[in-house]
């Protein structure tokens, strides 16, 4: 950390401040120019709280050295984190595509996704059985009873099971059932939730929030990283802005962004990201050409009568269609998609 003192400003006041970081275990290092001090503080400045310091006498300016996370820092770890599931190794050179409908509302219509998607290759199946809506009077989910509907079908086509938690209380339950615990956008930042599933092995999908940055959002998955879980996979889904025309706008330029900073797996949904299924192929496309290690696609076999999210659905067929586009542009990119 760099801490440059006010013009000039005492001598004084830099050797009460350096005397207080001594006590803090950090070792400053003073530069006294002419017109200024400059502190280098040298040791772990992760501890040390910015807008305090600021606030100091005769301080000017505060600038962190290192990133505020630590153990999803690509600094920390070069390598990237490859998480397998299901025999499909997420942040590899082998292309993730977990598909399925927005929510789980019958085992009909479950087994109507999900046997189209396994004859395509798809080996993650997604849904959610407890559902984060707008408002109280909107489906909920199935609860209990959607999970063991998730699993049924996701044995019976040899799939593993990607479903959302809302709330801690149902941790045990949804790792009873799931292969994959995902963290939706409107819980990004719910830090409880992200530690307790941090204290499962279970790999976790953790959304970006709406209007979460980049530093919250890897901050947030830090969380889960430091209660001992290192099988997080990012998921761009898009964040709000004043756009009316898309349901929300998808950055892709996160995917290479995240790369740099970290060495966590990261893919996109395109569903969320844009809310419309003639956009989804487009975007898909681009997530790959961006170096997205994995898609989220919601797929549901008759869109009209979908519970939840049915005007952004694909339906079956045109999924498989995409699917087939999708596999030479992997290949472009040295990728995979089996
Ligand atoms: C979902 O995946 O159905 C969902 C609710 O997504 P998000 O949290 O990104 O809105
Ligand atoms: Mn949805």
């Amino acid at each position: 950390m760099i801490i440059v003192m006010e013009r000039g400003t005492e001598r004084s006041k830099a050797e009460t401040l350096m005397a207080q970081l001594k006590e803090q275990g950090l070792e400053p290092v003073p530069l006294f120019g002419v017109e200024r001090t400059v502190i280098a503080v040298i040791g772990e400045e992760r501890n040390l709280n910015v807008s305090h310091l600021e606030s100091m006498p005769g301080v000017a300016k505060v600038m962190r050295v290192v990133q505020p996370f630590k153990l999803v820092s690509r600094e920390t770890q070069p390598k990237p984190t490859v998480v397998e599931v299901n025999g499909v190794k997420i942040g590899s050179k082998e292309l993730a595509v977990i598909a399925g409908p927005c929510s789980v509302e019958s085992e009909e219509q479950m087994e109507a996704a999900a046997a189209p998607l396994a004859k395509a290759g798809i080996k993650l199946l997604r849904g959610g059985a407890f559902k984060p809506r707008t408002g109280p009077y909107a489906f909920q989910g199935l609860g209990a009873d959607g999970l063991k509907i998730m699993r049924k079908v996701a044995d019976k086509h040899k799939m593993a099971v990607v479903t959302e938690i809302l709330d801690t209380r149902d941790i045990d339950l949804i790792a009873s059932y799931t292969d994959v615990i995902q963290i939706g956008a409107r819980n990004m930042q719910n830090f409880t939730l992200l530690k307790e599933v941090g204290k499962t092995k279970k790999a976790v999908i953790l959304k970006r929030g709406l209007s979460a940055t980049i530093e919250e959002f890897l901050m947030a998955a830090e969380y889960i990283l430091s209660e001992g879980n290192p099988n997080v996979i990012l998921c761009e889904r898009g964040i709000r802005t004043f756009e009316q025309y898309v349901r929300n706008t998808l950055p892709l330029a996160t995917v290479p962004r995240v790369k740099e900073l970290s060495h966590l797996p990261i893919i996109v949904d395109p569903s969320h990201g844009t809310g419309k299924p003639r956009l989804i192929g487009p975007m898909a496309k681009a997530s790959i050409a961006a170096g997205a290690d994995g898609l989220m696609i919601e797929v549901h076999a008759n869109p009209q009568e979908a519970l939840s999210d049915g005007s952004q659905a694909l339906l079956p067929d045109q999924f498989a269609k995409l699917l087939e586009e999708l596999k030479p542009l992997a290949k472009v990119m040295g990728k995979t998609i089996k």
